[in-house]
């Protein structure tokens, strides 16, 4: 079921009564921008195929942040740009859509699955929060007019999760020339079996320039902050014909002397990621007087390193690995050498660099009784 449901961000204000120099959905929240927290979201629920709708002239913008997403231009009216992502969704033929505006960035992967679960029973489903104040009418001056009772009163939030073509067939029924606050009406105005769930406080919409100070306070445990480690690691050239650096095998008139597979380059980007972690060194984790890791391929050492960032709920940013010989050259085998690091931590190319320098023939690496490598890691991790 999951596999087969789309998302449609709704980012198509421009946020008139925030102020700012960008539409509310690309400022800053908690260090990302608004949008980008929906579209992470989505991503964490397994939901696949995302369609965002912006303003006209702000394609390429969300593009950035969402690499992987369906961007259209949105339409004068919220009930425009939602017709207008539907259309981008048809060919997809997607099972469920679930309607989400940017300007809620406190979605969670559990309220998308939540959503999506209720559809079993339902035709379309949507969280919504008691009302705590009382409801009442007023004119354009302020004078009461009305006090309705405040029993069954909820305030509904997004995302709205429908049966896709029972929604494709409301908005034909509702026609293209009226507008809807939001798409649970329409959805109920062409008889579809609508449920309401608990929602989330989180889930406040941000509407004005407070909001952005309170929604940072309810998303405070999605915080990340940067944390950088160091590494360097060493090894002595002995008897052997090829050396493994940053998971590449040099052939070489020696090899490396080592309790494992002497890979300093990646011996020394292990240790930087446990750095930046604090947790310690690879030798608290592998200790070389433990014979198991004797000879151990060095990509156990950086997984086990990486798994913890993952465990840690951060995500590794970038590394940078130098590697510090006369010979061998490394110059050739420097992008086979990013490759398998950055397929090892499953990282994008650009965010995996390796190096390499000479000491101008001082020193033991000058003098080819070795080989040295400094390492520097980047990760993220949630502020505690
Ligand atoms: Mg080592």
């Amino acid at each position: 079921m999951r596999g087969q449901a789309a998302g449609l961000i709704v980012a198509g204000g421009r946020g008139a009564r925030l102020g700012g120099e960008a539409p509310k959905q690309f400022q800053d929240l908690n260090g990302k921008p608004v949008l980008a927290w929906s579209i992470e979201a989505f991503a964490a629920a397994g939901v696949e195929t995302v369609v965002v709708v912006v303003p006209p002239g702000f394609e390429d913008r969300a593009r950035a942040l969402a690499p992987g997403a369906i961007v259209v231009a949105g339409g004068a009216e919220r009930t425009d740009s939602v017709r207008r992502g539907l259309e981008a969704l048809t060919p997809r033929l997607p099972a469920t859509v679930l309607i989400h505006d940017a300007a809620r960035p406190g979605l969670t992967a559990s309220m998308i699955e939540r959503l999506i679960a209720a559809l079993a029973d339902a035709d379309a489903c949507a969280p919504a929060a008691p009302g705590s104040d009382s409801v009442r009418t007023v004119d354009r001056d302020g004078w009461l007019i009305a006090c309705p009772p405040r029993e069954g009163l909820v305030r509904v939030q997004t995302p709205q999760a429908f049966r896709f073509d029972a929604l494709i067939a409301a908005y034909t029924a509702w026609g293209s020339d009226r507008v809807a606050t939001d798409d649970l009406e329409i959805a109920h105005a062409a008889g579809l079996r609508a449920r309401l769930i608990p929602g989330e406080l989180r889930l406040h919409k941000l509407t004005f320039a407070e909001d952005f100070a309170l929604l940072e306070a309810l998303m405070a445990d999605r915080r990340m902050e940067s944390r950088t480690g160091f590494g360097v690691d060493a090894h002595r050239f002995g008897p052997g014909a090829h050396v493994t650096l940053c998971g590449v095998e040099i052939a070489h008139t020696n090899g490396l002397v080592g309790h494992s597979d002497a890979d300093a380059g990646w011996h020394a980007l292990t240790d930087a990621i446990l750095g930046a972690l604090s947790a310690g060194d690879i030798g608290d984790h592998f200790p070389p007087s433990d014979p198991q890791w004797k000879g151990a391929p060095s990509r156990v050492f950086l997984k086990h390193a990486a798994d913890l960032v993952a465990k840690a709920g951060g995500r590794i940013v970038h590394v940078d690995v130098t590697l510090i010989c006369e010979r061998p050259k490394i110059k050739p085998h420097r992008e086979a050498m990013r490759a398998a690091t950055a397929a090892l931590l499953d990282l994008a190319i650009d965010r995996v660099s390796v190096k390499a320098t000479t000491t101008e023939e001082m020193g033991f690496t000058g003098r080819s009784e070795g080989l040295a490598s400094q390492a520097v890691a980047t990760i993220e991790v949630p502020v505690r």
